[in-house]
């Protein structure tokens, strides 16, 4: 049996005709309908019997190979016997620019098309047509070309010999995968409890391509639970490739040593960690064009090279194994990550890389996503990391600052400045005496064509413009209004609009207050999802904010750790902001009687710096015979780390930490063992009172859900997990949780307590 390699012809053509040098510049960011809208113009011209979108395929034989070819041409047109293909390019550029010989790639693409259908039809010949179509203007300019069946089958045939060697190499890695995966054991002794479970449903989940919601509390091995499912469908040939989602570099640390621990079983598997662009950037400052950066000057003549180096030794390729490999080929890492990561079979990365339209994987095409699973670790916060991804806004003083600065430089771009700060002047003069003020759908996007022009003059004048204040001014204030006007084009009813008024200062936002829509478009066409966090509670919120429909699968992992590992008290104080003067006196003495009954390491967690402090001055005002330490806003990495350091195992004398609940100490730390031997939550978590906060308390409420729920009460109990999750972290651990708030003991908020924190000793 000769072997299959499958293959789209986009990314065949991609891999033999590359070269030059990486160029970034400025572009228009257009919403990303703008290039199909151009596509759809010209598709709508065709007569009944043409076909759009046509799905083609062929295998060709090479050597001992057989490749299946595929893939989907813009056009076929048919005119009697005579049959064209168009390929359809849409740009923001000047067509005059563009020739024949332009972009080879174009032709290459269309002509494997026309020999895929010749190939099928018995055609003898073939006309293959480019059409250039500007974005805009919607104006079109012309290539075609006529070639027979040898001259087209000639040319695929020499795509492959040209691919021929990557794909032997790539061939032999599939083989050794293959091996390793099937003979993988699970990498532990045993699975803990749960664990089992946990892991079956990721993998039925993959298999029957379902998303699923999971909680999966610590000590579950939430990382290799779901990673060893997602490595055996890849060997059993149901999956591909998986992408692992993570919110914060610690977290892609522990992906990486689940998989070197699977390495150490025999895994074959290439597993490509990415960095964010800003830290792995060899440049002291990051200029992505030849003429300033040597890693991007022929990037794309030297990229071939440097991957098949990299896949010949490494299957692990993190931070380290990308810089040594880029600085050996003198190609850019960030881009040589993202090509290696195109190719990986296992991608660590953050969320945005799959959620975020400016920074998702845009090239991984519609059935390599078939064949993908992510995994999204610690999913809870992909609820405001998607607000954040979807939202945008823009502020006044910046194009304020411009038209002074312009004035003298560039009078169209003066003009456009001028344009967008009238247009807030008149917003503000319109909402006299307020402070702040939902806005109609409408107002925002009455901006729209006033940024675009801005833009179109900003990025001309950005090509010339020195380095310095006014160039940094300007770029910055370029890149908000193109976040803004791409913002504005997803804008749909899971989003509200306002501004804020402050003095001369006008901030007006565009807010995605339901993420829901978008992670689902984003998520779309991928295989699988696998969501999964110790604090998904409710599943039914996060389920309902994720994108998740009410067919998907749900499964809540009970706790591994026994019931004497922890021992919970709850003092029954008001913390709401009202009785916060009364309620520190109980608190500081409630630390002392904790710390000299049940001497240790504790954390001490409060809902804010304010009160936080507030109350450490009580507790100081009694002598304390042990240690305290204070988190401050800020806090340097180093700064953290010798906070951190202070909890120590066999440490003598008590310590206490105080800290802020959502910070920096409340998630993804583990001190295990006697570093940490108590914890106290102070308050439910809820996120301050406030104008925006309460839009979007009105916006759930105006949607049938309960809007204080959304707003408050989930988001804020789920602070209240992550920070009682700091104490227990492996089997031998045990420790003292002490919960401060009378709301504890009310069904609704005692309802998303875990049950291993359940009944607690009230503490009168
Ligand atoms: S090394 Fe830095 S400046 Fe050069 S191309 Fe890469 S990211 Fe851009």
């Amino acid at each position: 049996m000769p072997d299959i390699v499958e293959i789209s012809v986009r990314p065949l053509v991609e891999y033999v005709f590359r070269g030059g040098s990486i160029e970034s510049g400025f572009r228009t960011g257009s919403p990303l309908t703008e290039g199909t809208k151009a596509h759809r113009s010209i598709q709508q011209t065709y007569k009944e019997t043409d076909r759009k979108e046509a799905y083609v395929e062929a295998d060709v034989e090479y050597g001992d190979i057989v490749y299946r070819l595929e893939g989907r041409c813009d056009g076929l047109l048919f005119n009697g016997d005579e049959v064209t293909v168009e390929e359809i390019k849409s740009t923001a550029g000047q067509l005059e620019l563009i020739t024949e010989e332009t972009y080879p790639v174009h032709w290459a693409q269309a002509q494997c098309y026309a020999y895929m259908y010749a190939k099928a039809d018995g055609k003898d010949h073939m006309t293959i047509r480019l059409t250039y179509v500007h974005r805009k203007s919607e104006e079109q300019k012309r290539f075609e070309r006529t070639l027979t069946y040898a001259e087209l089958e000639a040319f695929v045939l020499m795509l492959l010999q040209a691919y021929d060697p990557y794909a032997r190499l790539q061939l032999r890695h599939a083989e050794e995968r293959g091996r390793s995966i099937k003979e993988l054991p699970f990498p532990f002794e045993a699975y803990r409890q749960g664990q089992r479970k946990f892991a079956g449903a990721v993998y039925k989940s993959i298999a029957e391509q379902k998303r699923l919601f999971a909680r999966a509390p610590t000590g579950t091995g939430k990382t290799i639970s779901t990673l060893f499912p997602a490595v055996k469908a890849i060997g059993e040939g149901v999956l591909r490739r998986l992408f692992y989602l993570t919110a914060k570099t610690t977290t892609r640390t522990l992906a990486e040593e689940a998989f070197a621990l699977m390495r150490s079983k025999g895994l074959r598997l290439r597993c490509v960690t990415l960095t964010a662009k800003e830290k792995i950037c060899f440049k002291e400052e990051t200029r992505c064009q030849k003429e300033f950066c040597e890693f991007a000057d022929g990037y794309y003549d030297r990229i071939n090279g440097a991957l098949s180096d990299l896949w010949s030794g490494e299957t692990a390729i993190n931070r380290e194994v990308i810089e040594a490999y880029a600085r050996k080929h003198r190609v850019c890492p960030f881009e040589f990550s993202l090509d290696a990561a195109y190719a990986a079979d296992a991608v660590i990365c953050d969320y945005n890389y799959v959620y975020d339209p400016r920074i998702s994987l845009k090239r991984l095409l519609d059935e390599q996503k078939r064949q993908t699973a992510v995994l999204i670790d610690e999913a809870h916060n992909l609820v405001d990391r998607g607000r954040d991804m979807y939202s945008a806004e823009l502020i006044k003083s910046p194009f304020l600052e411009l038209k002074r600065q312009t004035k003298a430089r560039s009078r169209a771009l003066y003009d456009t400045v001028k344009a967008v700060n009238d247009a807030f002047i008149t917003l503000r003069k319109k909402n006299m005496e307020q402070s702040g003020v939902l806005l109609p759908e409408e107002e925002p996007q009455t901006f729209i064509p006033l940024l675009e022009a801005f833009s179109a003059e900003a990025e001309a004048e950005l090509l010339g413009a020195p380095e310095g204040e006014y160039r940094q001014l300007l770029t910055d204030t370029y890149y908000a209004a193109q976040h803004f006007i791409r913002t504005a084009g997803y804008y749909d009813e899971k989003y509200i609009s306002f501004a804020e008024f402050e003095r001369s200062e006008v901030r007006m936002k565009l807010l995605c207050v339901d993420p829901s829509g978008m992670l689902r478009l984003m998520g779309k066409g991928y295989r699988s999802q696998v969501y999964f966090s110790a604090t998904l509670s409710p599943i039914s919120y996060y389920r309902d904010m994720l994108g998740g429909e009410a067919d998907d699968y749900t499964i809540a992992i009970p706790s591994p750790f026994r019931k004497e590992q922890l021992d919970v008290l709850l003092l029954p104080v008001s913390t709401r902001y009202r009785d916060r003067e009364r309620s520190k006196e109980p608190i500081a003495a409630m630390l002392h009687q904790a710390a000299r009954e049940r001497p240790g390491n504790y954390l001490v967690f409060f809902p804010s710096y304010e009160y936080m402090n507030e109350v450490y001055s009580r507790f100081a005002e009694t002598e304390f015979p042990g240690d305290v330490l204070v988190q401050q806003g800020g806090m340097s990495e180093e700064e953290r780390e010798s906070f951190l350091a202070s909890f120590r195992s066999g440490a003598e004398r008590t310590l206490l930490g105080f800290a802020v609940m959502g910070g920096v100490f409340s998630e993804g730390v583990d001190l295990t063992g006697d570093r940490l031997t108590g914890v106290v939550v102070v308050g439910v978590g809820l996120p301050q009172f406030g104008r925006e906060r309460d839009w979007i308390r009105q916006y759930f409420d105006g949607t049938g859900r309960n809007g204080f729920d959304y707003a408050y009460k989930y988001p804020g109990m789920n602070k209240v997990l992550q920070a009682g999750g700091r104490l227990i972290r492996t089997e031998q651990d045990r420790g003292t949780l002490v919960l401060v708030d009378d709301r504890f003991l009310q069904p609704d908020y005692n309802a998303l307590l875990p049950e291993e924190w359940k009944p607690a000793t009230i503490l009168r």
